[in-house]
C-alpha cells in the first residue's frame, strides 16, 4: 500500500469513468476500481438513444469503449478488485479489496445499482436457464421462441422491443394496467405486432426441471392464478426481468448518510464525510441515466480536486 492516490473511484460505470477522465485530466493520480466488468449496466443495453451526441453506433458497449479510451488517454489507472471494507476516518482514505488495499486522498463512490429480482420461488434456480436480466447477453438463446418480459418501465419496454428481433412473440407482464415507460417508448411498443401485454399481473413462481418450462402468474385485481407452459416443441421459453435496480451501497451504511439505500449527497456530490463523494445511480437523485451519471462523475472529480488542493 505504498502508493497514495489523489483520487480513487469505486466503480467503472459511466459515473466512475467520467470521474476518472476529469480526475486524470486534472493531473490527479487517479485509480478506478471495478469489481467485474468496466461499463456498469449500460454495457448490457443495446440502444443508447438518449445520450446527447450518441447517434452513430449508439450501443452501450461502444459508448463505454470510447469512455475507457478517453480515460486511458489521460492516464487514469484501472484495476479489478472487489472492495469489501474501508476506513474513511483518517486524512487519507483506505479501501480494502479482496486482492489489495488502496489509499487515496479523496474517494468517489460510483458503485451503481443491480437488477431487482422478482423474489419468487424458482427464480434463483432458473437464472441462466431461461430466466435472464440482460437481453443483450441472452436474447439469441431465444431465437424463434416465446419470451415474457417482466416490468413496465423504460428498460422493460425497450428491451422487449429488442427481444422481438429474436423471439417469435414477446409478452410484457406488468403489475398495473398502465406502463411506467416514457410515452415515446410506449408508442413504439404498442405498434409492434410481436409484442403482447399481460396487465395487472405478477409472477408467483417459475418452474422447470433444469430449464424454465412454466410460469405461474397472479392477476393482482382478481387474485386469479394462471400457469403458462412452454410449447411442447419448444420445451422452454424466456423470462426477462426488468423491474428496476437496487443501489449497491449497503457497505457504507452507518458511515455515509443514506436514504432508501441510496447515498445522500449535496449538489457538489459531497457525502457527509469530507473527501468522500458519491456519483451515479447509487446516489439519491431524480433521474438515473448515463447523462446524469457522467455529470455526477465530472462534478465529483472537480470537487475532489478542490478538496485535495485545500489539504495541501
Ligand atoms: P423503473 O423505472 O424503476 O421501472 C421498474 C418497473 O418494474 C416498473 O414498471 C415497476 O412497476 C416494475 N416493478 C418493480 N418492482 C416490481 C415487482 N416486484 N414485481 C413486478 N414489477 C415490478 O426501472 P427501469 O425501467 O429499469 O428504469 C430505471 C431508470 O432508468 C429510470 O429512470 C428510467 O427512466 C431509466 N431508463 C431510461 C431509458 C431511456 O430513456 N431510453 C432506458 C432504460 C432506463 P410500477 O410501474 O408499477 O412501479
Amino acid at each position: 500500500m505504498s502508493v497514495v492516490y489523489d483520487l480513487i473511484i469505486i466503480g467503472g460505470g459511466p459515473a466512475g469513468l467520467a470521474a476518472g477522465l476529469y480526475g486524470a485530466r486534472a493531473r490527479m493520480k487517479t485509480l478506478i476500481i471495478e469489481k467485474q466488468k468496466m461499463g456498469g449496466q449500460i454495457v448490457i443495453t443495446d440502444e443508447v438513444a438518449n445520450y446527447p451526441g450518441s447517434v452513430h453506433e449508439a450501443t452501450g458497449p461502444s459508448l463505454i469503449a470510447r469512455m475507457l479510451e478517453q480515460c486511458d488517454e489521460f492516464g487514469a489507472e484501472k484495476v479489478f478488485d472487489d472492495i469489501t471494507g474501508f476506513d474513511f476516518s483518517g486524512t487519507t482514505k483506505i479501501l480494502k479489496g479482496k486482492h489489495n488495499t488502496y489509499e487515496g486522498k479523496a474517494v468517489i463512490v460510483a458503485t451503481g445499482a443491480n437488477p431487482r429480482k422478482i423474489g419468487c420461488p424458482g427464480e434463483k434456480e432458473l437464472t441462466g436457464k431461461g430466466v435472464s436480466y440482460c437481453a443483450t447477453c441472452d436474447a439469441d438463446f431465444f431465437q424463434d421462441l416465446e419470451v415474457y418480459v417482466i416490468g413496465g418501465g423504460d428498460t422493460a419496454v425497450e428491451e422487449a422491443m429488442y427481444l422481438t428481433k429474436f423471439a417469435r412473440k414477446v409478452t410484457i407482464v406488468h403489475r398495473r394496467e398502465e406502463l411506467r415507460a416514457a410515452k415515446s417508448i410506449q408508442e413504439k411498443a404498442f405498434s409492434n405486432d410481436k409484442i403482447g401485454f399481460l396487465w395487472n399481473t405478477v409472477v408467483e413462481e417459475l418452474k422447470g426441471d433444469g430449464i424454465l418450462e412454466k410460469i405461474v402468474f397472479k392477476n393482482v385485481k382478481t387474485g386469479e392464478i394462471s400457469e403458462v407452459e412452454a410449447d411442447e416443441e419448444d420445451g422452454t421459453f424466456g423470462c426477462f426481468v426488468f423491474t428496476g435496480y437496487l443501489p449497491q451501497a449497503e457497505m457504507f451504511a452507518g458511515t455515509l448518510d443514506m436514504e432508501g439505500g441510496y447515498l445522500k449527497t449535496n449538489d457538489n456530490m459531497e457525502t457527509n464525510v469530507p473527501g468522500v463523494y458519491a456519483a451515479g445511480d447509487a446516489r439519491v437523485k431524480s433521474l438515473r441515466q448515463v447523462v446524469t451519471a457522467t455529470a455526477d462523475g465530472a462534478i465529483a472529480a472537480v470537487q475532489a480536486e478542490k478538496y485535495i488542493e485545500h489539504m495541501e
